[in-house]
Formats: C-alpha cells, sequence, structure tokens
C-alpha cells in the first residue's frame, strides 16, 4: 500500500482554495495575453476532499511497513508530544509552481511561515529515520496542491493574490494510505493523532 503522513484541512481552508482556484479560471479566460490562456482547460484539479499538507511520502509498504508507520506517528504524535491547546495555527500565504510557473505541472497554494510546522514535520522525520522507514527526504516545501497538469502550462501572469490570506487551524495529523485509479486517488485514513 501507498502511504503517506499529511494533515488534512478544516472547511475555512477548504473554501479559500476553493476560491482561490475559481479565481485561477477566471484570470485564465479573460487573459488578453494568450500565454496562459487555456492553461487551466486541461488542469486536473484536486477535489475538496483530497486537499491536504503532505509531511512526509513513504511510498509503497506492506502490513508490517504499516504497522512500524503507525508506531513512529505515535512516537511523533502521541504520547510525549508537546502538547497544543487548540491544534497548528497556520495561514494561507501565496501561490506557486512545480517544476517553475513558465512550465507548470503542479500548481500549489503556499502557506506562511510556521516553525511549529517545521518542528513538528522533522519530529516525524526523525521518527521515521529511527524506525528505519524510508520516505522522500526532498527539503520539505509546505505546499497544498491545487491541480496538476500533464502537459507543462505557462502560468506567468496570473494574479499574485489568487490565494486569500485565511488563517485556519489544524487538529489532526493522519497516516493515509492512497489508492491510485483512473481519475483521482483515494485517500484512506490508517491512523489518526490529534496535534
Ligand atoms: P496522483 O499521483 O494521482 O496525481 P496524488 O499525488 O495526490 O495523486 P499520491 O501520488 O499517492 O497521490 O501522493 C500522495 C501525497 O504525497 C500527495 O500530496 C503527493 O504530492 C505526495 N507525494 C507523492 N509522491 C511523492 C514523492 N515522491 N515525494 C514527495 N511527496 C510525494
Ligand atoms: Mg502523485
Amino acid at each position: 500500500m501507498r502511504l503517506f503522513f499529511a494533515l488534512p484541512l478544516p472547511d475555512e481552508a477548504l473554501d479559500a482554495l476553493e476560491a482561490a482556484g475559481r479565481s485561477f479560471i477566471a484570470a485564465d479566460i479573460n487573459m488578453a495575453d494568450a500565454r496562459a490562456a487555456a492553461a487551466f482547460g486541461r488542469a486536473r484539479w484536486s477535489p475538496r476532499a483530497n486537499l491536504h499538507l503532505t509531511l512526509a511520502f513513504l511510498g509503497e509498504y506492506d502490513e508490517a511497513g504499516l504497522a512500524a508507520a503507525l508506531a513512529a506517528g505515535e512516537e511523533a504524535f502521541g504520547h510525549g508530544a508537546p502538547a497544543r491547546v487548540s491544534g497548528l495555527a497556520l495561514k494561507l500565504e501565496g501561490w506557486g509552481a512545480f517544476p517553475r510557473l513558465g512550465a507548470a505541472t503542479i500548481l500549489w497554494a503556499g502557506l506562511g511561515r510556521s516553525p511549529e510546522l517545521l518542528a513538528i514535520t522533522s519530529r516525524l522525520r526523525a521518527a521515521l529515520e529511527r524506525a528505519g522507514l524510508r520516505y522522500d527526504r526532498s527539503p520539505f516545501k509546505p505546499h497544498l496542491t491545487l491541480a496538476r497538469f500533464s502537459r507543462p502550462a505557462d502560468l506567468r501572469g496570473l494574479p499574485s493574490d489568487a490565494v486569500p490570506g485565511v488563517g485556519f487551524r489544524v487538529r489532526d495529523a493522519i497516516l493515509y494510505r492512497s489508492v491510485l485509479g483512473g481519475g483521482p486517488p483515494r485517500y484512506e485514513e490508517m491512523g489518526a493523532w490529534r496535534l
């Protein structure tokens, strides 16, 4: 099974991200400059239920791997982890594209700087290391994937303020299993911890 740790988003963040999607599409349609025009005609938007913040992508594991990942989640987020009264405070901030704006395969919304987010991610990744679990070790670039393009799209010239600076709180960290198929993936919760 394909595993990853992520933070699910509350409704106020999901609403803001959906509004951002509508702004992008409206701007794209209105652009006199044909450069980015129709870029979104072939975008695959993340369904609302799939929007999340990935903390660590583990990839393919068997049942024993799942058990070890659950133990690592417990170590990072369970008893002994720093207690918070009301979750982790985050804020939407800006947007960008991977690998680059002029030839984007992923359009993402960004987050304001959060030392706490970096701390919980380090804590999780350290627990994965200790358990000997492999995961994608690329530097953590917190982002929320809004849309994907199978052919690189030129997104230059889209409005810089499309993503509203909405603050929100995340209550839980989740270990998801991702089931890939024809359309959008289905994410199933395998474990959850209160932040
Ligand atoms: P799809 O692959 O169908 O486009 P998806 O990327 O959302 O959908 P997964 O590939 O299972 O589904 O990925 C789950 C999460 O892990 C997503 O947030 C994705 O961006 C992230 N992810 C996937 N592969 C990697 C990777 N190699 N390194 C880091 N993060 C990854
Ligand atoms: Mg993927």
